[in-house]
């Protein structure tokens, strides 16, 4: 039986994902419900729950989509589960856009982006906010909509997530030129060309759709034609499935056929995408295939035929956009959130560079900072700081006590260095294991105030906590002295060999300067090769 955090773990990977065959992702889901419910674990059952609904709506089921949707928001509230409610809330603004109502849409894209927490995947963090700033494009706020692309794009930088960035400049070329701005759009994708070619990655049919769109309004209507045609033969290749993706591909072709006054086959590309908007209850979709319907009438010089048709859309027009006059009043509320969530994405980013126990600095921040404070020049001491037999305090006292000794050995090692150097700052390696950094001083001087750092941690009253047992450090010092080629890697390696020298002789001591042969080795080799 598989064990509740792989299950947690598969979840998230379908959660995370970008692109989908619906058909089997809803498959997967399924078998993930069943996996959880013997498990008994609810909020399990809940997120393949969701993971299915999500499906169904890409399937084109919106109405059984829609059904499942309430249950599993009333769970999420109710266990104030913010990552589960953050999802439901943009699976409901999709199911709400695949029915055409803009002004839904547009409150479930808000409420994704602000039940954001610390415990959102990176994923979430970038593409919530993409699908926001879709919604407020579509619902006419471009401003907002940019604001928001930008800082997704910031961040799918930041966490190194680069077919995200695919798909989320995609959408804002889309939105670009929904919006009639067509110069931005192609700026847009040119940028997205660009980055597919880095990461070699193939474009998908959506994406050339967009590409489409763009060439069509340029007067390429050949090129057009062609992309469309691919993105057909790719979407049927599998993968991409989407409610709406493959009528809105038809429509696209429907009217390059039409330029190229092919209207034969345009006619057959516009009934075939007519007939998927109406299987599948595409409200928005249908809208322009009426619309198209009735160009291509005209196109054919059939005017009265054009004329009812156009009734026909601009009844349905009107419905629509009644719905995005109010989206727009909604927007300004949106608008205002906006700067909230960028002072939310910075404290998200100085968030992941802590340590979440103690609150230091983190290996991730250690590893941005340091090469600079290398390449600044300069004197520069590091020194790893080493708690002595932990594994005692963990075994006969308890991990949680472990842990208290952890976050006060942290706070012990901030304020000694704050005192003894400004510009420092301590990072947790991982472990029981610490990096102070000490711009500004060569380890001659170093030494000295460290040592004065170890004594300030085994005089400290543990007496309470540990029931007796010592607390004291190990520490290994190194400067940019002791090394040959200054790089991070040296450094660490330097002040290392120094840890190694400290524990083998005897712990709670700091030993610094360059090594004697005989002392060339590492304390990790040495643990690692226990
Ligand atoms: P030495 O003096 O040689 O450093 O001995 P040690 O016992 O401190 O060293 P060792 O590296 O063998 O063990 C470190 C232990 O720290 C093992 C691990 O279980 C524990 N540990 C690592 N991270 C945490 C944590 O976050 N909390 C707690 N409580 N223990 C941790
Ligand atoms: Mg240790
Ligand atoms: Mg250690």
């Amino acid at each position: 039986m598989i064990d509740a955090q792989r299950l947690s773990a598969a979840l998230t990977e379908l959660e995370d994902r970008y692109l989908w065959d619906a058909g089997a992702s809803l498959e997967l889901s399924i078998a993930y419900e069943e996996q959880a419910l013997e498990l008994g674990d609810e909020r399990l059952v809940t997120r393949a729950r969701l993971c299915q609904a999500n499906m169904l709506n890409r399937k084109g089921e919106v109405a059984a989509a829609a059904r499942q949707i309430w249950k599993i928001h009333k769970w999420a509230t109710d266990h104030d589960d913010t990552v589960v409610q953050a999802r439901t809330h943009l699976v409901w603004a999709n199911i709400h856009r695949h029915l055409g109502d803009a002004a839904q849409s547009l409150e479930h894209s808000v409420l994704a982006v602000e039940l954001l927490d610390d415990n959102a995947t990176p994923h979430m963090q970038v593409w919530h906010r993409a699908k926001l700033a879709d919604a407020l494009g579509r619902s006419g706020s471009m401003e907002a909509a940019r604001l928001r692309y930008a800082q997704a794009e910031e961040l799918t930088i930041e966490f190194g997530l680069p077919n995200l960035l695919l798909g989320m400049l995609n959408n804002y070329a889309y939105t670009e030129y929904a919006y009639g701005e067509n110069a931005r759009a192609q700026a847009v994708a040119q940028r997205l060309q660009e980055v597919a070619e880095r990461h070699d990655f193939e474009l998908d049919p959506a994406t050339l759709d967009t590409i489409s769109a763009i060439e069509i309004e340029n007067g390429d209507y050949l090129s057009a034609e062609q992309t469309l045609r691919e993105a057909v033969r790719r979407h049927a290749t599998g993968g991409y499935e989407d409610a709406d993706a493959l009528a809105e591909y038809m429509l696209s072709l429907a009217r390059a056929q039409r330029f190229l006054r092919a209207t034969d086959r345009a006619q057959v590309s516009l009934d075939a995408s007519r007939t998927l908007c109406v299987e599948r209850g595409l409200g928005d979709v249908l809208v322009r295939v009426h619309q198209e319907q009735s160009e291509l009438h005209a196109a054919r010089g059939e005017f009265a035929e054009a004329f009812a048709v156009h009734k026909v859309f601009f009844a349905a027009h009107n419905a629509l956009h009644s719905q995005q006059r109010e989206a727009q009043a909604r927007t300004r509320q949106a608008m205002f959130e906006t700067t909230e969530a960028r002072q939310e994405a910075a404290r998200f980013r100085e968030q992941a560079r802590r340590d979440p126990l103690t609150g230091l600095r983190n290996r991730r921040y250690l590893d941005e900072q340091l090469p600079d404070l290398i390449e600044a020049g300069g004197s520069l001491t590091v020194a790893i700081v080493d708690l002595d037999h932990f594994k005692r305090i963990n075994d006969q006292l308890s991990h949680d006590v472990g842990d208290q000794v952890l976050v006060l050995v942290a706070k012990l090692l901030e304020t000694e260095l704050a005192a003894v150097c400004a510009d420092g700052f301590v990072a947790r390696m991982g472990g029981e294991e610490f990096l102070a950094v000490l711009p500004g001083l060569g380890a001659g001087e170093a030494t000295g105030q460290l040592d004065g750092v170890r004594r300030a941690i085994s005089g400290y009253d543990w007496a309470e906590l540990t029931q007796g047992l010592p607390v004291t450090v190990s520490i290994g010092v190194a400067d940019l002295g002791d090394v040959l080629m200054p790089t991070q890697a040296n450094l660490l390696s330097s002040a290392d060999r120094n840890l190694y020298v400290a524990k083998h002789a005897g712990r709670d001591q700091v030993v610094s300067g360059p090594q004697r042969d005989a002392c060339d080795r590492s304390y990790r080799d040495s643990v690692s090769a226990a």
